[in-house]
């Protein structure tokens, strides 16, 4: 096994952890960076990479999945080694104080401060347990829309009555030639002026609604859906012809091995200082969403002012012997 080394491990590529590689690479840190998902970009690339996000400061508007990719470029001058589709199961501390990361790939990394941006844990969707949905899923049956393009012109079913389901309903029903949403109940969990919007289009025919039905089965082949079957409550089975189905039944969010590794937690979130947001264990800071304290606000923004501050924290344990300098980047540059 190669044993890597770094200064700093950061967990998570989500857009704190992204953010993360820059500051670091500011202060002369290099890191490895992890993630459990085959990509970079957390939950932005994972559930809503086309949905644009309204409230990152100089950005009016930016899609989700631009974000990242300019996150990405920001930390590129500063050469993360990314190790993807892995997840960090164990963190252990060396008697010179440095930290030993390992990973489900076998991928273990030797340094000296840990970062964990790790959102809500290892993350994936719901599942609807439907018979043989392994053989369509990532073919024509998909948990996150990735490419809005792909439903041009084709038969889609949406089932799910929260945000997602009805943000995508309005979103496709542009696009789609037919679209379904599938609902077990009449109430929608979003924004009224959504739902306003969704009963506009369904009384215009461009969305219909499969109420009150719940996903039973999938006829297709070799991973290509031809049709998606519903059952009422009182056994009615209805079919419905198919290109897609997007189930948006929400997320299962676990911590996962984060619970063992020694860190005090609050409600499935980890305890941080926030003058520092180091954790409960020195050398292990924890930023975005995962990091938790008074008054803690889940959002994109707050997760960048996290990063800065544990990074510049961490400088003191990578470079103990040198006194620090506060610079801007005006005066700094790339280098
Ligand atoms: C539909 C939707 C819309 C949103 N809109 C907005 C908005 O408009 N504005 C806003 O500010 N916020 C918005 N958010 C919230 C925002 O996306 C989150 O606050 C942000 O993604 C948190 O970033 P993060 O870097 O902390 O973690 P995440 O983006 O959750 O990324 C964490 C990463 O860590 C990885 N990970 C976890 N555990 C491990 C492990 N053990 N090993 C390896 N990898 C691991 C995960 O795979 C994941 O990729 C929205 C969220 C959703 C779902």
């Amino acid at each position: 096994m190669t044993i890597h080394k770094t200064d700093l491990v950061v967990i998570g590529t989500g857009p704190a952890g992204l953010f993360s590689i820059f500051e670091a690479g500011m202060l002369k840190m290099k890191c490895h960076v992890i993630d459990a998902l085959e990509t970079i970009g957390g939950q932005c690339c994972a559930l809503y990479p086309e949905k644009p996000i309204y409230d990152i400061p100089a950005h009016p508007k930016v899609l989700a999945s631009e974000l990242i990719e300019l996150l990405e470029a920001q930390a590129a001058p500063f050469h993360p080694v990314y190790h993807l589709n892995q997840i960090v199961e164990k963190i252990s501390k060396n008697v010179d104080g440095s930290f030993d990361v390992e990973t489900s790939k076998n991928t273990k990394i030797n340094c000296k401060v840990i970062l964990i941006a790790a959102g809500c844990g290892a993350f994936g969707p719901n599942r609807p347990p439907l018979a043989g949905i392994e053989e369509f899923e990532g073919k024509s049956i998909f948990y996150a829309v990735r490419h809005k393009a792909e439903f041009l012109d084709k038969n889609v079913v949406i089932a799910g009555g929260g945000d997602s389901a009805v943000d995508w309903a309005l979103s496709l029903a542009e696009i789609a030639k037919k679209l379904y949403v599938v609902h077990r109940r009449d109430k929608f969990r979003c924004a009224p002026e959504s739902a306003d919007k969704m009963k506009k289009l369904t009384d215009e025919g461009k969305i219909e609604m499969v109420i009150p039905f719940q996903l039973d089965g999938l006829e297709g082949t070799d991973g290509k859906l031809s049709a998606v079957l519903v059952k009422d409550f009182d056994g009615n089975v209805k079919k419905l012809e198919a290109d897609y189905l997007l189930p948006f039944f929400g997320l299962a969010m676990e911590l996962g091995p984060i619970a063992n590794w020694g860190l005090n937690l609050s409600k499935n979130h980890i305890e941080v200082e926030a003058s520092t947001m180091q954790t409960s264990q020195a050398g292990i800071y924890a930023i975005g969403d995962i990091a938790t304290y008074k008054n803690k606000l889940k959002l994109i923004l707050t997760g960048f002012a996290e990063a800065a501050t544990a990074c510049h924290d961490a400088y003191k344990i990578v470079y103990p012997n040198q006194v620090f300098h506060f610079e801007y980047s005006t005066s700094k540059g790339i280098s």
